[in-house]
């Protein structure tokens, strides 16, 4: 904030007024209220317009700043590359480009190829699409069904929220795409709504997903597309045997495996990816938030060579290879930061610090249980926490949405920044969500559970 004066502030917090319009926010309110320009930021902490510090418990906001704040040496590799060389179509390939796609295979055994694009939507678009022409192609178009999760998501455009599973952010954006069909989720906690609840849960509402298949015809379904822990749904960890049974029914029907690590992936969960921890065999890993960290715009599709492979005689007919672009997937700007992000989880031992600081965290969430009955359950992997708030632990009633949201704004009235799961399911935002930085200590992680044990105290 240096370099600008009192004067040029309350310009800049007018200009926002006027003429920003703020991703998913009500803008009324900022009529009367400033809207809220965040300045600068340094590890896990932020400061904004006021020069007030946050610790931010959720990663930028929404689960990406996976490194942390003011890394030096992510801003000079993209500097050092954007001099050089900052753009050309990916039809041509690049320095970065080429150095980021092979580590990132390094770290995904079974997987080969990466089709660069700028965001976790287009990212999963490109996926569809592949799956859609590789139906055209193989299959007469007939197996061009895809099916996706309750409560999942996976982005913001027509064909993203046709695969999406969060009723609220799809109302009055219809009409979506046809082709894209619902399973289950698979919330154990509410596993009794479902009538499924037992000790065999998992292999239960995994095998929902084959009526679902055998319902629609299993030659009509091109792909399954899940996130590994569904994030904005409810943080939602899948119960035990279910992607093992998950794996076993793709097989059976010849299913390609679509895995959103939009969130999950480049260390959230404490391993490389989300799909890691369960054994499964992905042929489309899609990823975006933490890739680079948030320093630059990047999103991969990796594919296996499997599916690569059924664009090979692309030579031989004009329509056979895959007609896409993404103009900003030729930035280099992002891979670069990719590598230097990759590095930094690398020699910093961030994956182990995400193991332990998640099972701290999670204790902790826990341990507030016990103070809160308002907590119904904590759950979570690595640094990918949530907690969801009840009426009443034994008929698991949510909590109501406005009371969850009144915690969330009390956290950050203490300066302690963290989520919910707002706007996503009708009747269960209820969940309140934790996705600090790879680099947090235990400190940090008190910091934040101390705030929400005051904000449940004043709230409830
Ligand atoms: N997939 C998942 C699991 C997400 O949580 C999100 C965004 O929150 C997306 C995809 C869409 O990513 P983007 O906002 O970069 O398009």
């Amino acid at each position: 904030m240096d370099n600008i004066t009192p004067n040029d502030m309350t310009a800049i917090v007018e200009a926002d007024r006027a003429h920003v319009w703020h991703h998913l926010l009500p803008h009324k309110p900022l009529e009367t209220n400033d809207p809220r320009i965040i300045v600068e930021g340094k590890g896990m902490r932020v400061w904004d317009q006021k020069g007030k510090e946050h610790i931010d418990g959720v990663s930028g906001g929404v689960w990406t700043v996976n490194v942390g704040y003011g890394r030096v040496e992510i801003a000079d590799a993209v500097r050092d590359q954007l001099v050089k060389m900052n753009y050309f179509a990916q039809s041509a390939g690049s320095i970065p480009g080429s150095r980021f796609a092979e580590k990132l295979i390094s770290k995904m055994p079974g997987l080969s190829r990466v089709y660069y694009a700028n965001s976790g939507s287009e990212a999963n678009e490109k996926a569809f699409k592949m799956v859609r022409q590789i139906s055209a192609r193989q299959h007469g178009g007939k197996k061009h069904k895809i099916l996706f999760r309750h409560r999942d998501y996976h982005g913001t455009t027509i064909a993203c929220l046709s695969a999406g599973g969060q009723e609220h952010r799809n109302m009055q954006y219809g009409p979506f795409t046809p082709g894209f069909v619902s399973v289950p989720h698979c919330l154990e906690y509410r596993a009794h709504e479902q009538g499924l609840a037992g000790d065999d849960y998992g292999v239960a509402i995994a095998n929902e997903i084959e009526k679902v298949i055998l319902r629609e015809g299993p030659d009509t379904i091109g792909a399954l597309c899940l996130e590994p822990i569904t994030a904005g749904g409810g943080v939602i960890v899948p119960p035990k045997g279910y992607w093992e049974r998950v794996q076993e029914i793709v097989e059976k029907y010849d299913i390609l495996l679509h895995i959103d690590e939009v969130v999950c992936g480049v260390g959230r969960t404490g391993t490389w990816f989300g799909y890691q921890h369960y054994g499964v065999k992905p042929d489309f890993v899609t990823m975006a938030k933490g890739v680079a960290s948030g320093y630059a715009a990047i999103s991969c599709c990796v594919t296996s060579e499997k599916v690569f492979d059924m664009f090979k005689d692309d030579h031989a007919d004009p329509l056979g290879y895959f007609r896409d672009i993404s103009t900003f997937g030729g930035c280099t700007a992002g891979p670069a930061a990719a590598l230097a992000n990759m590095k930094i989880i690398e020699d910093e031992g961030l994956l182990e610090n995400t193991i332990q600081m998640g099972e701290y965290m999670l204790d902790q969430l826990w341990a507030l249980s016990e103070k809160h009955e308002v907590i119904g359950e904590a759950r979570g992997k690595g640094l990918f926490l949530g907690a969801e708030l009840v009426k009443d632990r034994k008929t698991k009633e949510p909590a109501d949405e406005k009371m969850v949201q009144a915690v969330v704004a009390d956290c950050m009235a203490q300066g302690t920044i963290i989520g919910a799961t707002n706007r996503s399911v009708p009747g269960y935002n209820n969940t309140l969500c934790f996705s600090p930085a790879l680099i947090a200590t235990k400190d940090d992680l008190d910091q934040i559970v101390a705030s929400v044990d005051e904000a449940l105290g004043r709230v409830f």
